[in-house]
Formats: structure tokens, sequence, C-alpha cells
């Protein structure tokens, strides 16, 4: 049986990653601080021979004991509201963190799969961005605790690669919603569904019309599964292209919930991104891998799960 070690694997990405190894037939190592993450998220697996959890932060020497044939990497905080409030543990897990898990897969002989972010883009002057923009990130900026992480996660990723032939895949991740993410974790989904669904209003940034790509989570995992077993260790972009602006998924969400919110404008926060949209034309080609679900079946899978959030916060 071959044996896999998820990073933050009770976060909101990594606990569905878990899913999806354990019923790909993979022995499945989860590990996590549960600083964000929440063991919610992967009690269903508890009870299954094939999974372990392991309560560890990857930031300091990580043991697993046994053969590992895969390594995942997407322990980090991964909302600016997160990243705001715990900006050195973000820039840890991100840097000191990858580090050890790269370290790891060299000790194990494992391949090894990093989380990057559409975020290294910082705020893009080419749009849609493809991978080989280079970027445009402020580095003391709010932002930067995170972007300068990632971008240093995938520059150690490439010297191990290089430097001692290890098998790395990295993956940059656009925007994704689903079911699992943090009512409370400050994105414009969970915000704005937890708004809608208590009939509050909803909090908008700026005038609204900074854009995003939302692509949900069960396309953005079968991509990063589909990386893994590809044999291309260059930077992969993962989102759904679908460009959207703030203020229309607002309004898109309030009308899903059948809600009377109304729109209100706060301040833009430091170094909100103008523009974000995936070119995936090379996960197309190389992993024929396209994303499948739009944005009003996704918001149509995601609104029991919130709604059932909401209700159980009103009970507590
Ligand atoms: N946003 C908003 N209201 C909220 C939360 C977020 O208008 O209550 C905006 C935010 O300013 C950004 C967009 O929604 O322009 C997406 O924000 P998110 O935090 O989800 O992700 P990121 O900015 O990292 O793409």
């Amino acid at each position: 049986m071959k044996r896999v070690l998820i990073t933050g694997g009770a976060g909101f990405l990594g606990s569905h990653l878990c899913d999806r190894f354990i019923k790909e037939g993979f022995h499945v190592i989860a590990m996590d601080n549960l600083i964000t993450g929440s063991v919610e998220n992967i009690e269903h697996l508890f009870p299954l021979k094939e999974f372990e959890f392991h309560h560890h932060d990857v930031s300091k020497y990580v043991f697993v004991p046994g053969k590992l044939d895969y390594i995942l990497h997407f322990a980090s905080p991964a909302s600016p509201i997160d990243y705001l409030k715990i900006p050195i543990q973000t820039l840890k897990v991100g840097s000191l963190g990858t580090h050890n898990l790269l370290g790891l897969a060299k000790n194990k002989g494992a391949r090894i799969l990093v989380a990057s972010t559409s975020e290294i883009y910082g705020d893009p002057l080419e749009h849609p961005q493809k991978e080989t923009y280079w970027g445009n990130v402020n580095t003391v900026g709010p932002r930067g605790v995170y972007d300068e992480a990632k971008r240093f996660q995938e520059a150690i990723t490439m010297a191990y690669h290089n430097f001692h032939e290890l098998e790395t895949r990295i993956v940059r991740i656009f925007n994704t919603y689903g079911p699992r993410m943090r009512l409370n974790d400050g994105r414009a989904l969970p915000a704005f569904m937890h708004q809608a669904l208590l009939g509050k209003d909803i909090t908008v940034f700026g005038d609204g019309s900074q854009t995003r790509s939302f692509c949900y989570v069960d396309d953005l995992i079968d991509g990063i599964y589909k990386l893994l077993l590809s044999d291309h260790s260059e930077p992969v972009n993962i989102g759904n292209p679908s460009e959207i602006s703030i203020k229309k998924f607002a309004e898109q969400v309030v009308r899903f919930t059948g809600s009377n919110s109304k729109i209100t404008y706060k301040d833009l926060p430091k170094d909100d991104p103008k523009q974000r949209c995936p070119d995936i034309s090379k996960a197309k080609k190389l992993l024929e891998w396209t994303p499948k679900v739009d944005l009003n079946e996704g918001l149509e899978k995601t609104l029991s799960f919130f709604k059932e959030k909401v209700s159980s916060k009103i009970k507590a």
C-alpha cells in the first residue's frame, strides 16, 4: 500500500486531499498543529485503519516512522486575516516547514508536492497570469509574510530538485471554495455566506471592482492529484479561469441564499490585488485537466455546509 503524508491535513484543502487519497487506496498520514485546521474536518476518517493523525508543527523537525511514497505540503495559514494574525508562523511554515519536509522527502526517497499560490504573483501587472510571469509583490506589506514565504518555498523546492535530484512538484493554487472553509476565516466566500444566511449586511471591500476567479474544491483536488502523478517539476497553475468582480460575486451569493442582505462598502485592505485570473493552458495540456464545476453548481454544493455551520453556531 502506498503511503502519503499530508501536512495541513486537518485544514480546508488538506482534509479534502485526505479524502481523495483514502478513496484512491492510499495509507494517509495527516499532520497538523491545529492552529487554523480543525479535527472536525477529518474525524470521519479516524475509524479507518488506513488513516492516522499526527498533531505536530512542521516548522519543527518532522519524524514519520516507516516508508513514505509521497508528501503533500499543505500546512499554512491561507487567508489574509490569518496571516495578519500569525505572521511569524506563516513565514516559518512556508520556509522552515518546507525545508524540513524536503529533508524528509530526501531521506525517505519520496516525491513531494508543495502548495504554492497565486499570491506569488502579488498585485499582477500581467493578466491572466501565466506560470512564466514573475510577479509584483510588496515584500514588506501585510501580505508579504505569506507571499514571500511561498516564493522562498518555490525556490528551495527547485533547489532540492536541481541539487539533490529530488522528485518535486509545485502547484500554484488560485482562489478555491467549498465545504470545510472556516466560517470566520475572513475570506470572501465564507464572509458573504455567513452574512447572507444571517440577513446581515454584506461587506464588500473597496468598490468591489477587483476580480477573482473561484475554483470549486473538488476540481482543485483533481488537478493536484494529476500533477502529483505527472512528471512535471516546474510550477503549474490550478484554478478556475472564470473571472468575476467581487461585487458581482457578493450579489450572486445573496441571490443564491435567497437573503435580503444589502451590500455595504468598506475600505479596501492594503495591497489587495486588483485582478486575478489563472491562465491554465499548461495544466490543460500537461495534465489533461480542466475545471468542471461552474459557480452556480459550486455554490449549490457549498450552501448546505454553511447553512449547517451557521445554524449550529446560532444554537451554541
Ligand atoms: N473581500 C470582501 N469582503 C469580505 C472579504 C473579502 O470584499 O468580507 C474581498 C477582498 O478584499 C478581496 C476578495 O474579496 O478583494 C477576495 O478575498 P479573499 O480574502 O477571499 O482572498 P484573496 O484576497 O486572498 O484573493
